[in-house]
């Protein structure tokens, strides 16, 4: 329809007007079998991991990453573009085809943001269903989260008021024989873990039972899936009841109040996401669960999930969120939804099992399109140094988004503000601003190529770009290196308006081998290496500085064996550079690293580089206002 209608009037009229197809055909046409199939529903099902176990001797199909430049308020549109390419490749072009993208935060969805499903006519059908809990996923890390975050609290006031005899007493009543997990910390203990309780000497039974955690080491926070600025910082424990006699002192001494300051993060941002996105099977799952680091002992031990006996059922809620979510497009493109990690703070990629399947299914001549968060500089980086070192896959073809609006923000456009209409720089021709723009598209496309794979640039179009400045960003893309740049008008007709993007991609894919991918750098190198060779080639910076706390947390890592992980830079998606308002291709400019995080489970070391929120806050117009139902046919209606 012109003119395009919303997002979800586009998801909502497909639905009604076309059908979708019902999901067992779906799946049976992508090559899933019914045992392999766990529907939810009827327009999503959960999709076994035994899949990769029957499939594992098939050959993979071709892996192609799609990225984008700095984005900017205007939107660049990565998403639509994913699914608009893979509906192309499929529909289109015929090829066996998948998209894998994230599951989309409710946070942002009724903050700013709005949905994640794509849009226009390059859509995840439905789309409220897509955008609003999907198959619960995001829920169980919620829960897993907060079990571990209520095991932490609860040891520590335990810990305070009981003495080593009395805690070792209630942990194994009557002798119990220590359970599996138990078992897990008596190994690293360097205690004989077939020993009966009673079997161990006073001082093993006293390094068992007591965490003896350092309170200013634990980094664990609470998790919740919606934007809520005020529980960025939070005092637990408060209660009357959570009051105690600290353990040894005098009779009569005053009981004091066992409160804690500490705050929430948004789901998307913590460690179980990261896990989950990062996990190659159940096992795998288990041990980096159990292998979460929270805080450390006052002798500088790693204190683990595992070690608070949680690790196994942390996994146990997670156990049915491992199994990627089947969709569709508006195309009937089969879709793996699957993990949700926020791309400035976490690793910003869909998870490695979705694409591991889906590589199998479409098979040697397929595709799979997958999503990187945000701009190359990071969502892109992550998805090559971190998703693609723990999977083992490797992309031949990276697939970088840019608009001309958005590229006219970069080359010097005005800000723009909510609510009021765009400046005439973004409606009307300006190729001047195109010219300087396009530095931050050449840049990303520069940095795509040290990874060995080839470039290319969809340039996806809206209505007010002219064909001038549209051949300026093709042009300026091929003398980067770019294997070639496409216009594609998948927003307002489909597949069919990425069909030149398609064969692109697929001619890129042709003249590429998979064995040309390499990593930026060794994980053997120092963590500080690590951090600058990003810092250098990626973001173009002249060095790096780290604060005192880094330094010292940087000898904690390398001590506790955590100095040869991946590094997840934490930083704002705006800008090459820590300055949100630095567009195009700063220079001259260094990264500060005020803090690093280690996500030793998940298996990444996390710098924090300038100010970045761990969860976002509500404007005073957030998206739900235009939410809302009707109560006669049920349909969702506002949701953008
Ligand atoms: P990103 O993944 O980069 O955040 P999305 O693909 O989610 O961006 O798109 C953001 C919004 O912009 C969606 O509502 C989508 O419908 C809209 N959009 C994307 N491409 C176009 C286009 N070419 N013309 C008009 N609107 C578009």
């Amino acid at each position: 329809k012109t003119p395009v209608p919303s997002d979800i009037e586009v998801s909502q009229q497909i639905v009604k007007e076309v059908g979708l197809l019902d999901i067992p055909t779906l799946a049976k046409e992508a090559g899933i079998q019914d045992d392999e199939l766990y529907p939810w529903g009827i327009s999503k099902a959960k999709v076994s991991l035994a899949i990769k176990d029957r499939l594992k001797d098939s050959p993979d199909g071709n892996y192609v990453v799609v990225t984008g430049i700095n984005p900017t308020p205007l939107g660049e549109g990565k998403s639509t573009t994913t699914i608009g390419l893979a509906q192309a490749l499929g529909a289109t072009l015929g090829k066996k085809c998948f998209a894998c993208i994230r599951q989309p935060s409710q946070g942002p969805t009724f903050g700013i943001k709005g949905g994640a499903a794509g849009g226009g006519y390059a859509q995840v059908v439905p789309m409220e269903e897509f955008n609003l809990h999907l198959t619960g996923d995001i829920h169980a890390v919620t829960a897993a989260n907060n079990l571990l975050a209520a095991a932490i609290d609860t040891r520590l006031f335990h810990e305070d008021s009981q003495s080593d005899e009395a805690l070792f007493r209630r942990l194994c009543p009557n002798n119990k024989d220590f359970s599996a997990v138990m078992k897990r910390r008596l190994v690293k203990l360097g205690i004989d873990p077939n020993k009966k309780p009673n079997e161990l000497t006073d001082g093993e039974k006293s390094k068992f039972a007591r965490l003896d955690f350092d309170k200013n080491t634990i980094t664990w926070q609470r998790v919740l899936d919606t934007c809520d600025r005020h529980l960025r910082k939070v005092q637990v424990g408060v209660g009357p009841k959570e009051t105690i006699k600290p353990r040894g002192t005098e009779p009569g001494t005053p009981r004091v109040q066992h409160d804690r300051a500490t705050g929430f993060d948004i789901t998307v941002a913590s460690e179980v996401m990261a896990v989950l996105a990062l996990a190659t099977d159940l096992a795998d799952l288990r041990e980096k669960l159990g292998a979460m680091v929270v805080g450390y002992s006052k002798s500088g031990m790693p204190i683990t999930a595992d070690d608070l006996g949680c690790g196994g059922a942390l996994t146990v809620l997670m156990k049915d969120a491992l199994m990627p979510t089947l969709m569709q497009t508006v195309e009937r493109t089969p879709v793996l939804v699957h993990a949700g990690p926020f791309a400035n703070i976490a690793t910003g990629n869909s998870s490695i099992v979705a694409d591991e399947i889906a590589l199998k299914l479409v098979g040697e001549d397929g595709f799979v399109v997958s999503e990187a968060g945000f701009g190359a500089d990071i969502g892109m980086e992550k998805f090559f140094n971190i998703k693609c070192r723990y999977s083992g896959l490797k992309p031949k073809c990276a697939v970088i988004v840019a608009t001309v609006r958005a590229l006219k923000m970069h080359g010097g456009g005005p800000a723009v503000s909510a609510g009021k209409p765009l400046a005439s720089e973004y409606v009307d021709e300006n190729t001047d601003l195109v010219e300087m723009g396009v530095a931050n598209l050449v840049k990303h496309i520069e940095n795509a190529k040290k990874f060995g794979v080839n470039v290319v640039v969809a340039i996806n179009k809206f209505k007010t770009d002219t064909d001038a400045e549209i051949e300026i960003v093709r042009k300026a893309s091929i003398e980067a290196g770019a294997y070639d740049a496409v216009m594609s008008n998948h927003w307002a007709e489909g597949g069919a308006g990425a069909a030149n993007l398609a064969i692109a991609v697929q001619k890129a894919c042709e003249t590429n081998d998979a064995a040309n991918f390499k990593f930026l750098y060794d994980v053997e190198k120092s963590i500080k290496e690590k951090v600058e060779t990003i810092s250098k080639e990626i973001y173009g910076a002249d060095g790096v500085d780290f604060s005192d706390l880094a330094e010292q947390q940087i000898a904690q890592y390398e001590k506790a064996g955590f100095g040869n992980l991946p590094i997840c830079i934490a930083k704002t998606q705006y800008s090459f550079s820590c300055d949100a308002s630095a567009k195009g291709v700063p220079t001259g400019h260094r990264i500060t690293v005020r803090e690093i995080r280690s996500c030793a489970g998940a298996g990444f070391l996390y710098p924090i580089c300038g100010d970045i929120m761990t969860i976002p806050g509500l404007p005073t117009r957030p998206g739900f206002y235009d939410v809302d139902i009707n109560v006669e046919t049920g349909e969702v209606l506002g949701l953008f």
